[in-house]
């Protein structure tokens, strides 16, 4: 009992220490980009746009990311500091399309003359862009790279705008990343294209998917006529909530009976508890159901050395793991069933 004890104070030691020093690292940064310096200073809301600002403004620009880790940016609220690093950013760059909409943090966006929404950007240059669901705009842009990279231009532009003695390396800058992205954007289409036609169909925890699947799960046609959206469902709609109506539940039920689903994919960032409701239910009607091993990244990405530490990270990552999942097991190489992470609903 003593021994266990002693472990256990061990182990809460470690947590603390491992803790108080994730927040002396997000300190240390937070003082050098607060620092006089003569940077351009740029504050982006999730670490998906902060990654593209770094490969456009390099050594020019000290940039810092208001929401951390696996925090949801859809409910994201200040916290003792935020007001601080807002005041003192030359430039905000956020995603827009209703996706902050947290009421502090919304209410420092809106009508801030230094703060610039890249989705809605988009939506301007050409409205057919943006998905809608239930009337409402799908903010989820960065899961297509093609319509991701379309930020990047408007980035530089901004960046040349404050700094236009850099614009030239601003422009160069964004180019190359335009390029690298699009290279990205045709590899994740192949890999979702070697899954067979009527396995393509995925279920996730909430609505972060819907133009992942426009852009690689659909065939052309169902693009053109809008029948891709059968192709993707979720059960907690654009933000995650976990306030699952019976109805809900039993319109996801019906979707998987209808297209002969049985593959649930957590979300990195999500509760489980919408999927276990699922999995209960699809057990009563007698459903035969998988889980995918490895949650994809939807709202944020992954830690420092995980697999899902920079922007194209996470989208191939989530690409190869929704295809490795997808594809049916006879067929597949010894190596691909081994990345086929999938665990049986009764075993879950
Ligand atoms: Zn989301």
């Amino acid at each position: 009992m003593k021994k266990f004890g002693l472990f256990f104070t061990l182990l809460c030691c470690l947590f603390i220490w491992g803790c108080s020093e994730k927040r002396s690292n997000r300190n240390d940064g937070f003082k050098h980009w607060i620092q006089n310096n003569g940077k351009i200073k740029v504050l982006s809301t999730t670490a998906m746009i902060d990654d593209l600002v770094q490969q456009i403004g390099k050594g020019h620009i000290d940039t810092i990311t208001l929401i951390q880790g696996e925090l949801d940016p859809h409910s994201y609220q200040l916290i003792k500091g935020d007001d601080e690093k807002l005041a003192f950013a030359d430039i905000i760059f956020y995603n827009g399309l209703g996706l902050e909409h947290g009421a502090s943090l919304y209410h420092h966006l809106e009508h801030n003359s230094k703060a610039i929404p890249l989705g809605d950007q988009i939506a301007l240059q050409d409205s057919s862009h943006i998905v809608y669901v239930n009337e409402q705009k799908d903010p989820h842009i960065w899961m297509d790279i093609s319509l991701w990279a379309k930020t990047i231009p408007v980035i530089a532009q901004i960046l040349s705008q404050k700094d236009p003695e850099h614009s030239a390396e601003y422009s160069t800058n964004a180019n190359k990343l335009v390029g690298e992205l699009m290279t990205a954007h045709e590899k994740t289409k192949q890999i979702m294209q070697a899954v067979p036609e009527n396995k393509r169909y995925l279920i996730t925890s909430h609505d972060a998917f819907n133009y992942f699947t426009r852009a690689y799960l659909s065939e052309e046609g169902e693009v053109l006529s809008g029948e891709w959206t059968k192709r993707f469902a979720a059960p907690e709609g654009l933000a995650p909530e976990s306030q699952l109506s019976t109805t809900d539940i039993r319109n996801i039920i019906k979707h998987m009976q209808k297209y002969n689903i049985t593959l649930l994919f957590p979300e990195s960032n999500v509760s489980r508890d919408s999927i276990k409701k699922i999995l209960q239910a699809g057990r009563e009607e007698g459903l035969k159901m998988e889980i995918a091993c490895c949650a994809l990244y939807g709202d944020a990405m992954g830690p420092p050395g995980s697999d899902g530490d920079t922007y194209l990270k996470m989208i191939i990552y989530n690409a190869q793991t929704i295809a490795d999942c997808m594809k049916p097991e006879e067929g597949l190489t010894a190596s691909q069933k081994s990345r086929r992470n999938v665990i049986a609903a009764e075993n879950y």
